[in-house]
């Protein structure tokens, strides 16, 4: 049974019924296979340079708010409220004020908005690879994410070339540094191809699917503006309103495959920010204790694991990169 990709919810509810029985397709066998061997290739590439993997809390009073439009998943935790992470960033900076370099293979919950169906690049539940690197610059992070990129597609080229004839899919080989763009060049690359995206905002799928299909290597979208991210990137001290991060974008079409920026560390800041962006600095009192107290500057991405198997197996929806998928507004196995 080889499976068949179709965005619709309904069809996409009843292929999604069956999802148990996807693993015993010669399709999913060769994608896993591909994923374990990339997995393989990116804990050994950071052991390699001195990263440490912990395991990652997965519960907590306070998760990753910069989630775009995703909600979060709140539960009852003995009479108190308790989030399941979103992502690791909070405990990526408390780890790494410990040890200084970390990494941990996290997995994430977004209930993410329903028309993410279709978008075939969005999962309720992923996993992330999420490091975090005391003293560094987005520059060094992002040196670390196109590595960690290469060491992936190449153990994957060597080493499953059956799996990969098996899906169709022929990777090329790319060699660091991979081109880097502002938000600025970016929204201005899309209006020379015809599409509009309103300064300050969140580059949208169908404008990132655009530029990622032009280009033919992977490379960095860097700079975004205050408004479209997180408390937690660095605001640049000299270009006041420009973010120091930055997102990894596969070429083809395939998209995001990594976020990622230097951390604001600083109380004060941090208090700012928050205010901002309508978080309340209350539920956050740990993590709001950790900087008062002072951690060091760091700079950081998590990469998703099934995004990035999907581009490296050629797969036309994420759900395809992972056993009993969640989709949005699908219930499953
Ligand atoms: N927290 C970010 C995300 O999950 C990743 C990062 O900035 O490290 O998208
Ligand atoms: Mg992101």
């Amino acid at each position: 049974m080889e499976l068949k990709v179709d965005t619709h919810l309904q069809q996409l509810t009843q292929i999604l019924q069956q999802s148990w029985r996807h693993i015993r397709t010669e399709r999913m066998k060769a994608t896993l296979k591909i994923q374990q061997a990339a997995c393989d290739a990116m804990r050994s590439y950071l052991k390699s340079v001195g990263f440490m993997e912990l395991l990652p809390p997965i519960i907590g009073p306070v998760t990753d708010p910069g989630i775009r439009g995703a909600k979060q998943v709140t539960f009852d935790y003995y009479g108190r409220e308790y989030k399941v992470m979103s992502s690791a960033i909070l405990y990526k900076q408390a780890a790494m004020s410990g040890l200084g370099k970390i990494f941990f293979m996290s997995p994430n919950i977004r209930l993410e908005p329903i028309d993410s169906a279709s978008s075939g690049r969005h999962l309720v539940e992923f996993v992330q690879l999420d490091l975090e690197i005391a003293n560094a610059t987005y520059f060094d992070a992002m040196s670390v994410a196109e590595n960690l990129l290469c060491a992936a597609m190449n153990t994957v080229k060597d080493e499953c070339k059956r799996e990969l004839e098996l899906l169709g899919r022929e990777l090329p080989t790319f060699s660091p540094p991979f081109k880097k763009f502002t938000y600025d060049e970016v929204l201005e690359l899309l209006r020379k191809n015809g599409m509009k995206v309103r300064y300050g905002v969140e580059i949208p799928w169908d404008a990132e699917y655009l530029i990622s299909k032009i280009m033919d290597e992977p490379f960095f979208i860097i700079d975004y503006p205050r408004g479209a991210r997180g408390f937690y990137d660095r605001e640049d001290e000299n270009r006041p309103g420009i973010l120091r991060d930055f997102d990894l974008i596969y070429p083809e079409g395939y998209g995001e495959g990594a976020s990622g920026a230097e951390r604001e560390y600083r109380y004060d800041r941090v208090m700012a920010r928050m205010r901002e962006t309508g978080e309340d600095p209350r539920k956050y009192a740990w993590y709001l204790e950790m900087l008062r107290e002072g951690i060091p500057p760091s700079a950081g991405f998590g990469i998703g694991v099934e995004r990035l198997t999907r581009y490296l197996c050629g797969l036309n929806a994420v759900w395809e990169a992972r056993l009993c998928p969640k989709v949005a507004g699908v219930y499953s196995p």
